[in-house]
């Protein structure tokens, strides 16, 4: 496996991968890598010819108070997993690659409307927009024909989704975003980067967002009124350590717009919550 660090040698590396016809599948990470994103590689892998995996903690993304610095950085180890997977190419582009002069001084934004909007958009302001120009950028630097996502962020996909139809990056490589479920814990909790920053006893707790999700799902889809039973869903979520719920919200699934009952169109739960200072997310399927 190669890694660049800078945008010549990115240009170079993958120049020579895509010499032939060989297709490029791109998976963006934050790194401190887990199983979930080793599935999206193994995806990747089976789809294209050359995988080539990004590792960015990308700090237009994070608001003022959120973990920014405290973000957990494992290059070396993260290196090491690519490569045991069969990358072909690390990029690892430093802050001063990605935002010359600084992230105050790029005055280019992407602002998806809509999809972007509620939700998580709604408890972390600028999130998205820093999220789809950053991807943005990454899918000119790399020009993959595919890109890979986890449904674990399914506000993030949607946005990608939007942003790649309205933007055209479907020309000149047919760029295919793939979505893939969320990866999850033998208790259930999805897997997260941080999840490392629970204690035992609050990480014991966390297993009761999916069961309680998955607990709403059922009443729901078998008839019971969305609003109590995601009322009940956040005082569970309060009963069981969580310090506060931003969101419990049952949307449609392509528009995500909040659905007060189902519709017949698919639909998705989509909650997040605190504890412990950290803010967990999850998503799951209901039936229609
Ligand atoms: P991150 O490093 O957290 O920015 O995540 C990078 C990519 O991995 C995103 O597309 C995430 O949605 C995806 N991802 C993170 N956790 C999981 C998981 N548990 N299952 C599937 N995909 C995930």
């Amino acid at each position: 496996m190669q890694t660049a660090h800078s945008l010549d040698v990115l240009r170079n590396s993958i120049g020579k991968l895509r010499s032939g016809s060989n297709t490029i599948g791109l998976v963006p990470t934050m790194g401190a890598l887990h199983e979930g994103h080793l599935t999206l590689i193994r995806r990747a892998r089976e789809a294209c010819d050359h995988v080539v995996a990004s590792i960015f903690v990308n700090p237009t993304q994070f608001g003022p108070n959120e973990d920014l610095d405290a973000y957990p950085r494992q290059m070396e180890e993260d290196a090491a997993m690519l490569q045991s997977e069969g990358c072909a190419l690390l990029w690892a582009p430093g802050v001063e690659v990605m935002y010359p002069g600084g992230p105050e001084n790029f005055v280019t934004s992407i602002s998806v409307r809509g999809v972007s909007e509620g939700l998580c958009g709604a408890s972390r302001p600028g999130h998205f927009d820093g999220v789809a120009t950053v991807v943005n950028k990454l899918f000119n630097q790399v020009q993959p024909d595919m890109a890979f996502f986890g449904e674990k962020d399914f506000q993030q996909l949607a946005v990608i989704r939007a942003m790649a139809r309205d933007l055209d990056l479907t020309l000149p490589h047919v760029l295919s975003i793939i979505g893939v479920p969320t990866v999850r814990e033998p208790d259930g909790l999805a897997m997260s980067s941080r999840n490392r920053y629970l204690s035992p006893t609050d990480r014991d707790a966390a297993a009761t967002l999916p069961r309680a999700m998955k607990e709403a799902i059922a009443r729901i889809e078998d008839g019971q009124d969305p609003s109590p039973t995601l009322a009940a869903l956040e005082d569970e979520l309060l009963g069981a350590g969580f310090s506060s719920v931003d969101y419990a919200v049952l949307a449609d699934s392509a528009s995500l717009a909040p659905l007060n009952r189902l519709s017949g169109n698919a639909a998705r739960l989509l909650v997040a919550a605190r504890i412990g200072g950290t803010r967990l997310i999850d998503n799951m399927a209901v039936a229609g």
